[in-house]
């Protein structure tokens, strides 16, 4: 076989030029240099139309005028101050986002693992220093993803994040979805939480079951167990409420938020019932960088935005009419295995790999990206119109068609 100087499993670094980072991403051979809305257009001035959005992170579309104003009025004024201060911002913005749901208390932090690994010690530190139980024990679900410290790697219900990292923390149990009696049998004294996600976004796009959930929840009443809902995908109006557990019409003891949560500023949220706050005392809990002025000025931006627009609902309506135009238009194609999803989360599960796929949109001038190796997965912003999804759903067609015809070619 005659070796290219292309590097596959990196395809944008040839021999001849190294790159000073470490290669932990397989990045796409694309160098995208501007954004606003639906489109980014790369160094090469080609136009895309974005269905990734930063992978669910600018769910507000590219350089949205309100939050890139007030981003920028909050830059003229103060970018940084510690926590040791009052931050009026930070009040402000966990004020909005406790009259979004149930939560009342909020940590800001700066991404999702980091909100994941507060809720795992927010838990802990409730049952050992409000209850004086010994109960230290996080139960999770197979195919579940949860971030990339150590202790929400040890979290995710997946191996390869794993591989290469032993000694894993003690303290963590892993159980299929939808499995009430493996889930019962991992039930133990020392249970301190259940943390799950709504839609299993990084495993394949995959909703929880309304009875399963329901047995969960009666589960953690009875046996004094928080229900940690991590929602750092699925949350700020992706599902098309601002909360996908809001879907199923409960309310989760913590649940977490990052990604959309402040239009592609870093920033994670932390939310828990009044009667989790005091187990954070002064001293227990950290970070420098969490609800800082300027990353408050756009969470509080990216809400007021959200609800002056009544994104959810607008999510609700464009979520619905992708997946009618999806299920319609693929139907038939023996290829598509399955058509799933909430609001503007949505998986088209194939019958194979669709990493190529992904390749071969963005020469159609589509970005898109995969959950699990068989399923595409559509993140659009909320404003993602009808004729953009239109585009979209004709390229993926004729994607899958092309390589429906590949295939029958090659048996
Ligand atoms: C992305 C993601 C995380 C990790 O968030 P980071 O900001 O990358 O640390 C955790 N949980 C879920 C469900 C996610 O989708």
């Amino acid at each position: 076989m005659v070796q290219s100087n292309i590097d596959m499993a990196n395809p944008q670094t040839t021999t001849e030029e190294k790159s000073a980072l470490f290669p932990t991403y397989a990045r796409f051979p694309i160098s995208l240099v501007k954004g606003k809305g639906s489109w980014v257009w790369d160094d090469q001035g080609t136009k895309y139309l974005d269905f990734f959005s930063g992978l669910a992170v600018t769910s507000l579309g590219h350089a949205p005028d309100k939050v890139k104003n007030k981003l920028k009025d909050q830059l003229d004024e103060l970018w940084h101050v510690s926590n040791l201060f009052q931050i009026p911002q930070q009040e402000q913005a966990a004020k909005m986002l406790a009259n979004l749901g149930c939560g009342d208390a909020v940590f800001f932090c700066n991404s999702g693992a980091e909100a994941n690994e507060a809720a795992i010690k927010l838990a802990r530190r409730y049952h050992q220093k409000v209850k004086g139980q010994d109960r230290y024990e996080i139960i999770t679900f197979e195919q579940s993803f949860h971030g990339r410290t150590l202790a929400t790697l040890t979290a995710t219900g997946q191996a390869k994040v794993k591989d290469g990292f032993l000694p894993l923390p003690e303290g963590f149990k892993t159980v299929p979805l939808h499995d009430v009696n493996a889930l019962k049998a991992a039930i133990g004294p020392h249970t301190a939480a259940i943390m799950m996600e709504m839609v299993l976004a990084e495993g394949g796009i995959h909703l929880v079951e309304p009875a399963f959930l329901q047995e969960v929840q009666q589960l953690c009443e009875q046996e004094g167990i928080l229900l940690i809902v991590d929602e750092v995908q699925t949350g700020m109006g992706r599902t098309g409420k601002w909360f996908a557990h809001q879907h199923y019409g409960i309310e989760p003891d913590i649940f977490t938020l990052a990604k959309g949560i402040a239009s592609g500023f870093p920033a994670g949220a932390m939310l828990a019932k009044e009667y989790l706050r005091e187990a954070f005392s002064p001293g227990s809990h950290a970070t420098t960088f969490g609800g800082t002025p300027l990353a408050s000025s756009t969470i509080i931006a990216t809400i007021e935005t959200m609800q002056e627009d009544n994104l959810p609902q607008r999510v609700q309506e464009a979520g619905e009419y992708l997946m009618a135009q999806l299920t319609e238009k693929l139907a038939s194609e023996p290829w598509v295995k399955d058509i799933r999803g909430r609001g503007l989360i949505v998986g088209i599960e194939c019958d194979g790999p669709v990493g190529e796929l992904v390749l071969q949109g963005q020469k159609k001038n589509l970005l898109f990206v995969t959950a699990g190796p068989n399923v595409i997965r559509f993140l659009p912003n909320f404003y993602v119109t009808h004729e953009e999804i239109d585009q979209a759903v004709a390229i993926v067609v004729q994607l899958i068609q092309e390589h429906s015809i590949k295939e029958a070619s090659q048996s």
